[in-house]
């Protein structure tokens, strides 16, 4: 680990792994597209999905010299979100952020097996077990129902990238069916890849048509806090209700919950016991964890006989 992210040096080349910078001299792999996992500067070789790549330019991040293909390397789906990869090469399995699960149109990750597994662990604590989706589902839509009878407008929250688009799927069947501005764009560019969502109107052209006067009707929104000058004016104005959709909403250490006016267990990651299962499978001799509970999960694994450490800074670090 050093401070630019993770290096892999092998006798003939050196892969940095979701670096902050792209390197100059190396080949960047960037899993996906969430912000923390873009590279802000370019350099070198930026190996990733054509996906990821659009989605970046839609972000604002422009990858120089960018392939998709490159010998002796395997992009392996891992399920997190749209293009989303994980890398396969010299039997070491670099995860990204992972999901094992099927989500809408997410395909769970099939997990390659493996010598060295360097995996996220963002949900490595025994309390993150998800409920299944066909659950979470069933609540959902009992819960819009119940508003609806009342004329109460919901919008519905997750990250602007990826759970947004999941919720639309799931839930785009409730009507009229509006965006915020921001997961609009995000949308139409996974129609573009042939991800079939339900279109809406965005929320600045539903306002200005006077739309959103007729209730009840559901909009699809990025997480947003409640203080928000958007939030309070659906709020004040509409009488809406918020449900937020995250990982985090499983605890009640943790404050997710408290941001929206219901909030529900889904997440784009593996939860505990996925993980757990998703390490065995692998086969890998070696672990090292990354992203999230490094220590408890790695003691987690020790207990079942598999060598796993965090992967920690090093101070021979002359590659930032
Ligand atoms: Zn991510
Ligand atoms: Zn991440």
């Amino acid at each position: 680990m050093t401070k630019n992210g993770i290096l892999c040096e092998t006798l003939d080349k050196r892969v940095f792994l979701d670096p902050k910078n792209s390197h100059v001299n190396g080949i960047n792999f960037v899993s996906h597209a969430h912000s923390d996992h873009l590279p802000s500067k370019n350099g070198g070789t930026i190996l990733s999905s054509i996906e990821t790549n659009e989605i970046a330019n839609l972000r604002g991040f422009k990858m120089q010299n960018h392939v998709e293909f490159l010998e002796n390397f395997s992009l392996i789906d891992s399920g997190h979100i749209l293009g989303a990869k994980g890398l396969l090469f010299d039997d070491i399995f670099y995860t990204g952020d992972i999901c094992t699960r099927n989500r809408g149109f997410l395909k769970g990750a099939q997990i390659p097996k493996c010598k060295t597994l360097i995996t996220e662990c963002t949900f490595g604590l025994p309390e993150f077990v998800f409920p299944k989706i066909e659950e979470i589902l069933k609540q959902v839509n009992e819960l819009i129902s119940e508003l609806y009878s009342k004329g109460i407008p919901v919008i519905l929250m997750g990250y602007q990238l990826g759970k947004a688009q999941t919720i639309t799927q799931l839930f785009g069947h409730w009507g009229p069916l509006y965006f915020h501005d921001s997961v609009k764009a995000m949308n139409s560019l996974h129609q573009k890849f042939g991800v079939p969502l339900n279109d809406g109107i965005g929320h600045s052209e539903a306002q200005k048509s006077g739309l959103l006067e007729k209730k009840p009707w559901i909009m699809v929104a990025p997480m947003l806090p409640a203080k928000n000058k958007f939030v309070q004016e659906m709020k004040s104005r509409y009488g809406a209700v918020t449900i937020g959709f995250s990982g985090w909403a499983q605890s009640s250490r943790f404050s997710f919950g408290r941001r929206t006016d219901y909030s529900f267990p889904m997440s784009d990651h593996c939860d505990f016991n996925e993980l757990v299962e998703m390490v065995v499978n692998s086969g890998a001799e070696q672990v090292y964890t990354i992203h999230g509970f490094v220590e408890e999960f790695a003691v987690h694994l020790r207990k079942l006989g598999i060598n796993a450490h965090p992967l920690v800074e090093n101070s021979l670090d002359d590659f930032t």
